[in-house]
Parts: C-alpha cells; sequence; structure tokens
C-alpha cells in the first residue's frame, strides 16, 4: 500500500492512496494525540489494511503534498555508503568507518516544494537516496528484526553544502531533506536487489545506480543503527547516495526516482541568500568539479 501525507483545509492529513484516489485516515487516529505529527501517529496506531482505509471519505484532487513525515524523532543518515561516491569523493573511508550522521528533523520538505539556498558564497550538491521510515521502536536489532521494523520505503533528497564544517550542520539547513511523495510497504517494493535510483536535475540524468550496490545493505545500517540509538516509531532513515553528485543552483528542478517506489520533484531557490558566516570553503571532502560520467562509475563499482 501507498500512503502520504498532504496539506487539506490549512492541516497536514495522512492518507491512503487507491490509484488516484486518496482516502482521508484522520479517523484512524486517537483522539488524544500526543505528537503533531499525523503520519508518527498512523505509525504508532499501526498502518490500515486496504479494507479498512479505502472504505473511508476520499479527499478531493489535486492534492497537495506534505512533508511525509514532519516530526520525526530523528534523520539518520549513511556517509559515504556506495563505493562509486567514495571513488568520486576521494574518501579513503566509507559507511564501515563512518558510521551514521543525523540531520536536523526541521529540514523536512515536502514533494513539490522549493530548496532554499542559504548562501550566495557556497556550493550546494544534491544527493538523491533510498530513504525508509521506521514503524515500531526498537533498539539491539539484528538484521531480520531490523527488517520487520521498517514501515516503508520512500525517496529523499540529502541536500548538502560541501566544505569542512561539520555534517550535521551542512546537511541539517531547513528544507535540506525533500521527501516522499509516497511511504510505499515493504510488500510492494519487494525485491530491494532489483531495484534502479535515478536522479535528475533540469532533466540531465546524473546518478543511476542499482540500491543492490549499497555497501551496507538496508538491513545492516538499520541494525547498526539500533545498536547505537532506539529506533523510535517514525524516524527517518537514509541510506546514501551513488556516484553523481553535482551542484545545483536557483531555477534548477531535481528529480529522484526509485522503482517502485516513487518519484520525488523539487525546485530550488536562491532567493534571500547571503554570505556563509563560516570558513569551511575549501575544506573538507572534496566533490568532483564535474559530473563522474556513467561508463567511468561503472568501472568504479
Ligand atoms: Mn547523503
Amino acid at each position: 500500500m501507498r500512503f502520504a501525507s498532504v496539506i487539506h483545509d490549512d492541516q497536514t492529513v495522512v492518507v491512503a492512496l487507491d490509484g488516484d484516489q486518496a482516502h482521508d485516515l484522520s479517523d484512524l487516529l486517537p483522539t488524544a494525540r500526543t505528537t503533531l505529527d499525523p503520519m508518527v501517529e498512523l505509525l504508532r496506531a499501526g498502518l490500515p489494511d486496504e479494507a479498512t482505509a479505502f472504505a473511508l471519505p476520499e479527499l478531493p484532487r489535486p492534492l497537495s503534498y506534505a512533508p511525509l513525515v514532519s516530526q520525526p524523532s530523528k534523520v539518520v543518515a549513511a556517509p559515504v555508503n556506495y563505493r562509486d561516491h567514495q571513488v568520486e569523493m576521494q574518501q579513503l573511508g566509507n559507511v564501515s568507518a563512518l558510521g551514521f550522521f543525523l540531520k536536523s528533523p526541521s529540514s523536512l520538505a515536502s514533494h513539490g516544494g522549493v530548496v532554499r539556498l542559504p548562501y550566495s558564497d557556497r556550493r550546494f550538491d544534491q544527493e538523491g537516496e533510498l530513504a525508509l521510515l521506521i514503524g515500531k521502536d526498537g533498539r539491539d536489532l539484528d538484521p531480520e528484526r531490523a527488517i520487520d521494523h521498517i514501515a516503508g520505503y520512500t525517496c529523499l533528497i540529502d541536500m548538502t553544502m560541501r566544505g569542512g564544517e561539520d555534517r550535521s550542520t551542512r546537511k541539517s539547513f531547513d528544507t535540506f531533506t525533500p521527501i516522499g511523495p509516497h511511504l510505499v510497504t515493504p510488500d510492494e517494493v519487494g525485491d530491494l536487489s532489483d531495484m534502479t535510483l535515478r536522479t535528475w536535475v533540469n532533466g540531465n540524468l546524473r546518478q543511476d545506480a542499482d540500491i543492490s550496490t549499497l555497501i551496507w545493505g538496508v538491513a545492516q545500517f538499520v541494525t547498526y543503527v539500533s545498536s547505537v540509538t532506539e529506533l523510535k516509531t517514525g524516524d527517518v532513515v537514509t541510506t546514501g547516495t551513488p556516484a553523481g553528485v553535482g551542484a545545483v543552483a536557483g531555477g534548477d528542478a531535481i528529480t529522484v526516482s526509485i522503482d517502485r517506489v516513487g518519484t520525488l520533484e523539487v525546485s530550488v531557490t536562491e532567493e534571500a541568500t547571503v554570505p556563509c558566516p563560516t570558513g569551511g570553503a575549501g575544506s573538507g571532502p572534496k566533490p568532483p568539479d564535474t559530473l563522474t560520467p556513467v561508463r567511468k562509475r561503472e568501472a568504479m563499482r
């Protein structure tokens, strides 16, 4: 099944999608809410089956998307989790040496939304990624149980300022984590070893990778994260980006598409940029000056 968070009458509403039809799941949420995020509430209540969800009233179309999840306890991200990206970034270490980093939950943004670049004098890159939402609390999971804690999959753009500042700073600007459009349950996604992730900027293909080339696969990464910190219902875990990162600028359109998971689209604006107050430009991991060509990427794997 597919679920989404949409704006209806100025409120965020969770829906189940039946083709073009969006069924309002508000009646399935507890009346006394403990969070303002209806997706977290829905996940805590348990995702409904089709018979229950599709009997609920439809919302009018077109849908205006909200961030798929807006107030998770955390957004956990994998650094350098594809070999071809490790090569293009000239990194000695990958996820198996680096572990994970956190992005601010306030950086989450919606499908169809706008990424706002903060500074006029820094480079910002797109990173298309496969992400997942945690469906129930858990820690110290083994790989088999880790899979059981995944509510579903979605697309994510890990926007990144290049330079020497801490990763959590460079990736936590508001709007720097577009997510969606849908949460797709594992039964509908099927075999992850048979999936392609592609990212376009202004229609030009930049990233084209098999999910099977992840260094730490989904189960291994979730298992590892849960050994450090409890994974809470609604948490976002994003699995890293393949080769093909590159600079984006105001006016650009970014599209990430993953087989059977969906297509996430955002635009980029440079309105209201200011000079950067930190001095990390020119240090830190060195991104490629030009886009890594596809043929070379295949040789890196
Ligand atoms: Mn990333």
